[in-house]
């Protein structure tokens, strides 16, 4: 333990901030908040006796969120990891193939790749997006791979890169159509990563509806949750056709025969998690607009220190502020480890980025390039608490 008062001015400074705008302790990072329509819709579920794989909340929670997010087809299935496990599937990734995808990510992201028999390939990231930097990437693709008709091979592998994996990073849209620009160029599938960013915008258009397919992730601490949960978005009706026959099993509908034309996953959304997430989209509009009054009290009670800020949405975009983020300086990176162990100390639940994907020892002979800015950005990242119900829910 690391006493408060023992511990240098700066980060005590900056813990004080923190508490100023979440009160008193204890505080958690993200919690959920139930006060719409969850135990009516889940009682209704009881009562139907329909809980599980097939119900009337499965086929509502998928409309709704086509419609929220603007995508033609929603899947809703198990979580995020195996919505981007048959999204890259059905992308074309095949074993052996290379996947792009950021370092600085969660484990997912590069889990479901290897679930696919395919290689993680790690990509640097930018600091105004905290995301996958275009730039980077299209420079990097040009040195190192050459180009076929309808495929990209890198040089030194022989492998096909088939895909690329954006994510967009606690919520902030990456530079979404610069990469699908550079995708187009180099033959890659897109499949976005919005498992952070429900409610996330680029010039209007929502996050996870750039790409062939995007999935998004319900877990109990993303911005709504279906305890666990997850969907997988396309424009392609095919496409969805083959999520929806892949995640149930791959059987062929029949009233009473049991026939499965391929391997397929039980990765179905059950309908009681369904009913959970009707009620939780309902109030996605408040949860959103509570998280960006929380940023605006972070970025006030921050206004006056030098040598960090709080991340804003990038220019053009819209952000649900999933995460917020402390953006330390380079100068005060050190600072970072007393702030943790002194706001955790005291209640304050603060975190890190994740370790990033090229550390880990399972990924570590993975290809990769360059990563000196998702190396800096993991150095100087504090997550601070992000709950909606932190600011007054109708103030
Ligand atoms: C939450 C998350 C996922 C999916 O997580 P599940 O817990 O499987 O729903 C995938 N990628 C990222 C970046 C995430 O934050």
């Amino acid at each position: 333990m690391i006493d408060v008062v023992d511990a240098p001015a700066l980060a005590q400074e900056i813990v004080g901030a923190i508490r100023r705008v979440v009160g008193p302790a204890p505080v958690a990072l993200h919690e959920p908040r139930f006060c719409g329509n969850e135990w009516r819709y889940v009682k209704a579920c009881l009562d139907s006796s329909v809980v599980s794989s097939v119900g009337s909340f499965v086929d509502r929670f998928e409309a709704d969120l086509a419609e929220y997010t603007g995508a033609k087809f929603a899947v809703a299935v198990v979580n995020g990891t195996a919505a981007l496990h048959v999204a890259l599937r059905l992308a074309g990734v095949r074993p052996g193939d290379e996947v792009l995808l950021p370092a600085l990510t969660f484990a997912a992201t590069a889990n479901a790749v290897i679930y696919c028999g395919a290689i993680p390939h790690f990509v640097d990231s930018e600091e105004r997006t905290l995301g996958m930097d275009p730039a980077a990437l299209r420079d990097y693709l040009r040195t190192v791979t050459d180009v076929g008709r309808d495929h990209c091979v890198n040089r030194s592998t022989g492998r096909i890169i088939r895909a690329v994996v954006p994510m967009h990073t606690f919520g902030h849209p990456v530079d979404i159509e610069a990469i699908v620009a550079t995708a187009r160029d180099f033959h890659l599938a897109v499949v976005e990563d919005a498992a952070e960013s429900l409610g996330s915008t680029v010039c209007g258009q929502h996050t996870g509806t750039f790409g062939a397919l995007g999935t998004l992730s319900f877990n109990g601490n993303k911005t709504i949750t279906t305890g666990g949960g997850g969907a997988i978005l396309t424009n392609d009706r095919d496409i969805a056709r083959r999520a929806k026959h892949l995640t149930t099993t791959a059987k062929v509908p029949h009233r009473w025969e049991y026939r499965h034309d391929e391997i397929g996953f039980n990765y179905r959304m059950p309908n009681l998690n369904a009913a959970l997430g009707c009620a939780q989209l309902e109030q996605l509009p408040g949860f959103l607009s509570a998280q960006r009054r929380l940023f605006r009290r972070y970025s006030d009670a921050f206004a006056n220190f030098r040598e960090m800020h709080v991340m804003a949405e990038p220019p053009g975009c819209t952000s649900n502020y999933w995460l917020q983020t402390l953006v330390l300086d380079a100068t005060v990176a050190g600072e970072r480890d007393t702030v943790l162990a002194v706001s955790n100390d005291a209640g304050i639940m603060t975190r890190p980025a994740w370790v990033l994907m090229h550390r880990l020892r399972q990924f570590e002979g993975c290809p990769r390039m360059d990563l000196r800015v998702a190396e800096s950005l993991e150095s100087r990242l504090i997550n601070l608490p992000s709950s909606p119900h932190l600011v007054a829910m109708d103030s």
